[in-house]
């Protein structure tokens, strides 16, 4: 066997060469294995190298003849354009599922009433929502089974990203600074598994994968070489792995499951080199938004040029996003016109473009009410969480409390109340059972008045 300076030099040799760039090694890569004919070495090459593979298994074509082929951690710098596999999903979805169709159609009649102002968020401070991490790991790849910190850095993320407190906004152009939306949505990994046990939030599985596939959902099920999902209603499920594809070869950063899909299979799938802000992550999807573009979608956004390809005729379905060509990439410099949106162009810092983790800081207000549609329809199971974290970061319980006064009227309601923050209760479970009929009658007069809103010339029933 070769020392590893050789097989550092070999590896940067083939790097210049660039021949690695092709999938064909890797069909090369898996025949071999299967044979048992290779040898994988995980070696860690230093961040510099690392930086300039695009893929998982960097190799030299002498070592085949050898018996040896060398891997590295994935880098996603250089991968397939196509970073989030959430719209291959959503389509695959469109079309095995009635109910899914039918589900995704309610909802958006619910998101318009909402974008019209017909209707308005139930809720006025902010959510916390319990958040379970599985790490899926390949042991010959000992770096995938990455640290509690950098699950936790992630978190901080997701915070700063959804509460408009990350320090980058104010990179946020001058023309959309009041646009910049805090969502009142927090994260906390859980402290309560399914069971009642104590937990710290995260489980870890070992796997014999190496990668994993958008379209079968594989990461996401035990019996497949994945950690099955803790309920969906509760939880939100974030699967940590090496190497999610929408296709053989085709790897991604990410993808999200939109509301209304099959609970199974509910939640976020990330790849390990763009998840949290330390240890196996990589520029330039090193800042933990990955994360935030994909649990923006588990909260409904879509891609804010609209997926309709480079035309101008799609649209995300919020209105104060700028109409947009196409996606875009790395660090734009603004303005970047499209579609004839001058003078101030394509918003390509939202956090739903493609844009490079350190050029993207901002949800809209628009896009924070879609997503609070969401919280008071399909994933409405959040607003009651009975297992929310303890501590400071559970105020959904008291917003819920406070929203339940009787005398405010839900339309006249926005978001300029404060939450209260009463942490003392007793009678955990009663005051559940209260907030869930308080829910219930909520929702119940928000539909009313939803009708009411559309049809304000009825009279009451027995007036005619
Ligand atoms: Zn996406």
């Amino acid at each position: 066997m070769r020392s590893g300076a050789d097989r550092r030099e070999l590896l940067l040799h083939r790097c210049t060469a660039g021949r690695h760039r092709s999938s064909t090694y890797f069909k090369v890569v898996r025949i071999l294995a299967a044979r048992g004919r290779m040898q994988v070495v995980a070696t860690r090459v230093t961040a510099a190298e690392s930086a300039k593979h695009p893929y998982r298994a960097i190799f030299h074509l002498d070592c085949f003849a050898k018996g040896y082929v060398m891997a590295d951690l994935p880098t996603p710098g250089a991968r397939s354009r196509e970073l989030c596999g959430t719209m291959a999903v959503h389509h695959k979805l469109l079309q095995q599922s009635e109910s899914y169709r039918q589900r995704s159609a309610m909802f958006e009649n619910r998101a318009l009433a909402y974008e019209g102002r017909m209707r308005a968020p139930m809720r006025t401070g902010p959510i916390t929502i319990p958040v379970v991490v599985h790490i899926v790991h390949n042991p010959a790849f000992p770096a995938e089974n990455i640290s509690a910190a950098q699950v936790e850095s992630q978190i901080t993320v997701l915070n700063q990203d959804f509460r408009a407190t990350n320090l980058d906004r104010v990179g946020v152009p001058t023309v959309w600074t009041d646009r910049i939306a805090d969502c009142r949505i927090q994260f906390a990994l859980a402290t309560t598994d399914p069971d009642g046990n104590a937990t710290d939030g995260i489980t870890r599985t070992a796997t014999a994968k190496t990668f994993f596939s958008a379209e079968a959902d594989d990461v996401k099920a035990t019996a497949t070489g994945g950690a099955d999902p803790w309920p969906s209603d509760e939880y939100l499920n974030l699967w940590v792995c090496a190497d999610p594809q929408t296709a053989p070869g085709n790897s991604i950063l990410g993808y999200a499951q939109f509301p209304g899909g099959p609970v199974d299979t509910d939640g976020v799938v990330i790849a390990t080199t763009c998840f949290g802000t330390i240890g196996t992550a990589t520029a330039p999807f090193h800042l933990g938004r990955t994360t935030t573009h994909e649990v923006g979608h588990w909260l409904s956004l879509r891609h804010i040029w609209g997926d309709d390809g480079s035309g101008c005729s799609g649209g995300d379905l919020v209105d104060d996003t700028p109409n947009q060509a196409t996606q875009n990439f790395g660090k734009p410099q603004f303005p970047h016109l499209s579609c004839n949106n001058g003078p101030n162009g394509d918003m390509f810092m939202n956090y739903m473009d493609y844009t490079d983790d350190a050029a993207m800081f901002m949800f809209t207000t628009g896009q924070s009410l879609r997503m609070n549609a969401c919280l008071d329809g399909p994933r409405a199971s959040f607003l009651v969480a009975a297992r929310a974290p303890a501590g400071d970061l559970r105020p959904a319980v008291s917003s819920m409390a406070a929203e339940a006064t009787p005398g405010r009227g839900e339309a006249a309601a926005p978001r300029s109340v404060p939450s209260t923050n009463s942490s003392s209760s007793g009678g955990a479970g009663a005051v559940a059972d209260l907030e869930g009929e308080v829910a219930l009658l909520r929702s119940l007069l928000d539909e009313i008045n939803g009708v009411l809103a559309r049809a304000p010339h009825w009279s009451a029933p027995g007036t005619r």
